[in-house]
């Protein structure tokens, strides 16, 4: 890598540096003098006035100056809590989970007491929650129940620059929950909306109403480009890395953005061991990691101090961009990519791409190195570069597959085209989410069905609803529980990369010659009979949380569908039966061989290779292939395959029979 120019500075410092890691003594007092020192502690009052007089209030502010964690409790003191509860919702788990936790422990109690989360199949809350953070497609689905939204008294969304569909969508329900309960004379609903520093006057006019800026704290930061565009910038990134060690005080710890799990614990075990062999004075490194599939225990350890004389260093995906704040941090290293999911209407596939930042992401970014002091950023990306990266992000919904959103509006008895949208989704997105929707059986003639209903009682993407409601009739409930409940944890497997042989040697154990549907389907029915899963996982390299989560997913999936009654049958071996039923949902992941030897998917005609961590990569390629993802990076791959018979598609979905010819 070349050294870095110094190219540009952000902003003037407001307020003095506090340094966490010299607050000793007691840590309530530690906490309360935090606490009291976030610029939003300097507008309670304002805040808690102009709530008072408006129903609605939109509130900017600086990364880390305390929305999230503060203004709940200021609602709470006054009196807000009283006659419901206070919502905050949040884009991301992660972040729901960890700032209940921290907010917790500001009041002193417990999570599950006066605060609590609630996140896709995990509530702690209680009859005691007062404060609950929540993710924005939970309160999506509470609106199914009851959309006057009547358990609040306010709802805070937060993170609102993010644009999330689910937020977007939260936007136009809330407004109108406000709006009935208005009419029907019931308590008010008082409506928060919480933002970075980002475009506000889009929301101002759609709530009508003014914004409101928190004064923020940051300090200067030193902005370096590269000179050259970097090819790989995960080495460029571990240059930058060791020269920051090497010339920069041992106190001024370092955050790395990059875009996923797996590049980030690669990066973490390299960082690790050539600090080992580098290791030559006092000072250490620690290194954390910090994506939205890690261990909740572990994604705290990041916001804990270090020992004296040691570096820390984090790795994150966007999630510390604007979500979690790190204190100590002056220091960051900014790949300038971020993995965005984007759904290409013509073809009908969903895209896993890497792609780059928007220039406010750069900002924000950047921005994360002074929120303690003065601070520097190196961009593995020239100045030129930036240059053309789009200004902003665009909003999901315009780039999202809309089907779940779809479904969710109909459930809720909402059209899309009346829906008062914050931004109107691209008609060909709507007419391709209905489209699915109808061959799904969700839909019928425009209106939804029974299926279409149910459907939406599962908090899972419609297709993988779809698995667990034609499931009794192929007879294999049981094993699709078990199956969906396991797509829906992350990767179960542990592929260590210094015992890389052992893992696969432990993993081959579990190979279908099906595929890696079936494949993780012994996974999972092995783990639920094993008597001691912590040695059992460890043994096989296998992700114990992982595990456990699809096991308490498949629990409340199963509670669901007993609900609805749906017959709780077993296709024992004949493994026909599961693939099959596969098809009933994944229709539009099928791929064909090609005589040149790589596959066409056939809806969108996309050329593209079996992923690496398939058990069928490498060995004899069949003709007809269901994957569950098509990934985009310099090549195409459909990731998890199994192979299907060509013959079961025009018995299961005939309505692609034509596409086959
Ligand atoms: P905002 O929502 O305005 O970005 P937050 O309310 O999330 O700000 O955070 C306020 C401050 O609280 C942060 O600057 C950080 O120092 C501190 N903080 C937040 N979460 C934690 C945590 N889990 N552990 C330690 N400090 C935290
Ligand atoms: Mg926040």
């Amino acid at each position: 890598i070349e050294p870095m120019k110094e190219q540009n500075c952000i902003k003037k410092p407001n307020y003095s540096p506090i340094n966490n890691k010299n607050l000793l003594g007691n840590k309530r007092n530690c906490i309360d003098q935090e606490r009291k020192a976030l610029p939003v502690y300097h507008c309670r009052q304002r805040i808690l006035k102009e709530l008072e007089g408006n129903d609605t209030l939109l509130i900017m502010g600086e990364t880390g100056s305390g929305k999230t964690t503060q203004i709940p409790q200021f609602l709470l003191q006054a009196g807000y809590a009283n006659s419901g509860i206070i919502g905050i919702t949040q884009p991301r788990r992660v972040a729901a989970i960890t700032i209940a936790k921290r907010v917790a422990q500001e009041l002193a109690s417990n999570v599950g007491d006066t605060v609590g989360y609630t996140v896709r199949f995990e509530d702690t809350t209680t009859d005691r929650t007062r404060i609950r953070y929540l993710t924005d497609g939970i309160l999506l689905r509470e609106a199914i129940a009851d959309r006057l939204l009547r358990r609040y008294a306010v709802i805070m969304l937060d993170e609102a620059h993010e644009r999330t569909v689910n937020a977007d969508l939260l936007f136009g329900i809330v407004k109108e929950a406000q709006q009935e309960r208005r009419k029907h004379k019931l308590t008010k609903l008082k409506l928060v909306i919480t933002s970075a520093t980002m475009d506000i006057d889009h929301f101002g006019k759609y709530f009508n109403v003014k914004g409101m800026y928190l004064e923020g704290r940051t300090h200067p930061v030193r902005v370096l480009h590269a000179k050259e565009p970097q090819e790989d910038y995960i080495h460029a990134a571990l240059v930058t890395l060791f020269d920051i060690h090497r010339h920069e005080p041992i106190n001024h710890d370092v955050l790395i953005f990059l875009t996923g799990q797996e590049e980030i614990e690669a990066l973490a075990q390299q960082i690790r061991q050539l600090a080992r062999i580098n290791n030559s004075g006092p000072s250490d490194v620690r290194v954390f990691t910090l994506y939205a599939q890690l261990a909740q225990s572990k994604q705290l350890e990041c916001f804990l101090p270090v020992p004296a004389n040691t570096r820390k260093i984090v790795l994150a995906t966007n999630i510390a961009e604007t979500s979690i704040t790190i204190p100590g941090i002056r220091c960051v290293i900014d790949c300038g990519y971020v993995k965005e999911k984007s759904f290409n209407a013509s073809s009908g596939l969903d895209l896993l791409k890497t792609v780059r930042i928007s220039q406010a992401q750069a900002w924000q970014r950047s921005g994360r190195a002074g929120r303690d002091a003065p601070g520097l950023c190196y961009r593995i990306y020239t100045k030129g570069n930036m240059e053309k990266f789009r200004l902003a992000a665009q909003p999901e919904i315009l780039r999202a597959n809309l089907t779940a959103t779809v479904l969710q509006l109909l459930a809720l008895g909402i059209d899309c085209a009346s829906f008062d949208f914050i931004d109107k989704p691209p008609a060909e997105g709507v007419e391709s989410a209905y489209k699915a929707l109808e061959q799904l059986g969700a839909i019928k003639a425009g209106s939804i069905t029974t299926t279409g209903r149910w459907m939406a009682q599962f908090p899972l993407d419609p297709r993988y609803a779809k698995l667990l409601l034609a499931a009794p009739t192929f007879g294999c409930m049981e094993e699709m529980l078990s199956l969906v409940a396991a797509l829906s944890s992350d990767n179960v497997f542990i592929g260590h990369a210094d015992k890389s042989e052992l893992a696969a040697l432990a993993h081959a154990k579990f190979q279908s010659k099906h595929g890696d549907h079936l494949t993780l389907l012994n996974v999972f029915a092995t783990f639920q009979k094993t008597e001691k899963p912590k040695i059992w996982c460890h043994d096989n390299f296998l992700n114990i949380r992982n595990l456990n989560y699809a096991r308490n997913v498949r629990n409340q999936l199963a509670e669901i569908s007993a609900r609805l009654n749906l017959a709780l049958n077993s296709c024992g071996d004949n493994m026909d039966a599961v693939k099959k039923c596969l098809l009933t949902g994944l229709f539009d992941n099928i791929a064909l061989l090609q005589k040149e030897g790589h596959y066409l998917t056939l809806s969108g005609r996309v050329k593209a290779k079996i992923h690496p961590s398939s058990v069928l990569h490498g060995k004899y390629k069949p003709q007809c292939i269901l994957f569950t993802e098509l990934v985009q990076t310099e090549h195409n791959f459909l990731r998890q395959v199994t192979e299907i018979s060509i013959d079961w598609i025009e018995e299961i979905v005939p309505s692609i029979k034509c596409i086959l010819k």
